[in-house]
């Protein structure tokens, strides 16, 4: 199917399943290499990033653990306007290679807040990887370790990615028509 409607919307057929599936095996490959005598943390931030942290995480190689935080942001309490706490983080992160992962980096807000909360654990490193990225809409200081797609700032869902709580569970990416 190359035309689907989630909710009131259009959306397009943009990254299929095989090309995703070769990327990540891709992104995998890479992050082996590079973790090889050291094997990550993985984290992965909730809730968007679960289908690609499944798949991911099972062409990682060795002793890496994974875990999942959501993320709360406190408005207004700080001069920076924004504070992030993560939830549910159970793994002990000092002294660990820390591997975020994310389904998509858009403005970059999210990261931007959380990474200071996360050095705070004292990690010995923190590397990022995200399937997707829209360099275009980034507003933030931030520069992914690993990029899946570099993609342009239109919205998308499916691979976890929702559009109001649906397209979750597409399997494909799909691109908004307008
Ligand atoms: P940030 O702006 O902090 O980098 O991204 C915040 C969050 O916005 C992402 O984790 C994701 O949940 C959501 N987001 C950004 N762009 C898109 C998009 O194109 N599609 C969907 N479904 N969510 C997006
Ligand atoms: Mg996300």
């Amino acid at each position: 199917m190359s035309r689907i409607s989630v909710h009131d919307k259009e959306f397009e057929l943009f990254i299929d399943e095989g090309s995703i599936r070769q990327r990540v095996a891709e992104l995998g490959v890479q992050i082996n290499r590079d973790y090889k005598d050291n094997p990550p943390l993985v984290i992965g931030i909730m809730n968007g990033v679960f289908v690609f942290a499944a798949d991911l995480y099972r062409v990682l190689e060795g002793d890496v653990k994974i875990s999942f935080v959501r993320l709360k942001s406190y408005e207004g309490m700080t001069s920076s306007g924004n504070v992030v706490s993560a939830i549910g983080l159970e793994e002990d992160v000092s002294g660990r290679d820390v591997l975020l992962i994310e389904d998509i980096i858009d403005t970059g807000r999210t990261l931007h807040h959380f990474l200071p909360e996360l050095r705070k654990s004292n990690p010995k490193s923190i590397k990022i990887a995200t399937l997707l990225f829209k360099p275009e809409a980034l507003k933030f200081d931030l520069k992914p370790d690993y990029i899946g797609f570099e993609i342009e700032n239109k919205f998308v869902v499916g691979y976890g990615l929702d559009y109001d709580g649906l397209g979750r569970n597409l399997s494909s990416i799909y691109q908004l028509v307008v």
